[in-house]
């Protein structure tokens, strides 16, 4: 944490503001009702949450099986599985922060099928649903969707994670995340939103300025086995994180949304907590914290601002949606 050093006069790269509101439908989008996409294959005039395999998948059937074997110290494997897209509505105006709670409700509904679908699978080691949205974060198709990588890998964050819950669980006797929760609600100063069954919070450790974990206040290994009454509390709470988001600036709030969720190796992982992670690139509405010497040079993050303060601003900024 280096929040005594906000002041410097210069920080960060210039991101242009967005541009204004897209249409409802787009006829040139490859994701609207109706329309066709790369492949050829035209979307179904669908009313609800979309999910179709990625047209350019980064792991597929087409990807090279055979790799030739390199020198040592290098190792290889081949790396395979299923890329989807998930878009949330018809609409291709109406990003997560303006769906009603029932939408929200309902893709989190769509993710729980393609998480037990996807986990069963023997090929499929893990799961990584994400979204990138904004073009601060290099997304060219406004239409709001998601992504889901099902992998025969665990994603990096991810194997870090169900190793130090298990070591955690070990150690203490004590699931890591719920200590988290413990010492969040102990400072309480970081909370952004709750429900019965679900919370949000700044992390004490945020590397980014607007960083929020969203998370059901009961240890689940995945989204897949939340309750009806767990996944409405959780869409509630997500919701009203992305709104502050938008309600901040008034404008679109970029990020990457990632569900961190447990490998589905066919191992138990003990104390392993499913959540969501934000990190938002933005530090002011045109301002993007760049990665430089300390984090990309160094491994480190370093933060020019503290926790508490963007919480504060994010508790300031709260729904209805500016829009
Ligand atoms: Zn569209
Ligand atoms: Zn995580």
């Amino acid at each position: 944490m280096a929040a005594h050093r906000q002041s410097r006069p210069w920080s960060g790269g210039e991101v242009a503001l967005p541009s204004p509101s897209p249409p409802a439908y787009d006829p040139s989008c490859y994701l609207c009702p109706g329309n066709a996409r790369v492949s050829g294959k035209a979307n179904p005039p669908y009313t609800g949450t979309f999910v179709f395999d990625n047209d350019h998948p980064c792991v597929g059937p087409d990807a090279p099986q055979v790799l030739a074997p390199p020198p040592a110290p290098y190792r290889v494997t081949p790396a395979t599985g299923i890329a989807r897209v998930v878009c949330y509505s018809p609409r291709h105006d109406i990003t997560l922060a303006e769906l009603p709670v029932e939408g929200v409700d309902e893709l989190l509904a769509t993710w729980q099928e393609q998480m037990r679908e996807l986990a069963a699978r023997r090929d499929v080691n893990h799961v990584l649903i994400f979204e990138n949205k904004g073009e601060a974060v290099g997304v060219s198709n406004p239409h709001p969707h998601c992504q889901i990588y099902a992998t025969n890998f665990a994603f990096k964050f991810i194997e870090t994670e169900a190793r130090v819950s298990a070591r955690h669980q070990q150690e203490t006797g004590r699931g890591l995340f719920q200590d988290i929760l413990r010492a969040e609600r102990h400072d309480g100063r970081r909370i952004l939103s709750e429900q019965p069954t679900a919370i949000a919070f700044v992390p004490f450790f945020a590397r980014y300025a607007y960083e929020v974990y969203v998370a059901p206040t009961s240890t689940h290994a995945s989204i897949a086995t939340l309750s009806d009454a767990e996944r409405r509390d959780l869409a509630t709470v997500l919701r009203d994180v992305v709104i502050r988001f938008d309600n901040l600036w008034k404008m679109p709030f970029p990020y990457v949304m990632a569900l961190h969720q447990a490998p589905t190796d066919g191992s138990i992982h003990r104390g392993f907590h499913f959540h969501i992670e934000f990190h938002p690139p933005l530090r002011k509405p045109n301002l993007l914290k760049y990665l430089a010497g300390p984090e990309i040079g160094g491994g480190n993050f370093l933060s020019d601002t503290s926790p508490e303060a963007k919480a504060a601003e994010l508790i300031a900024a709260a729904g209805p949606h500016y829009r």
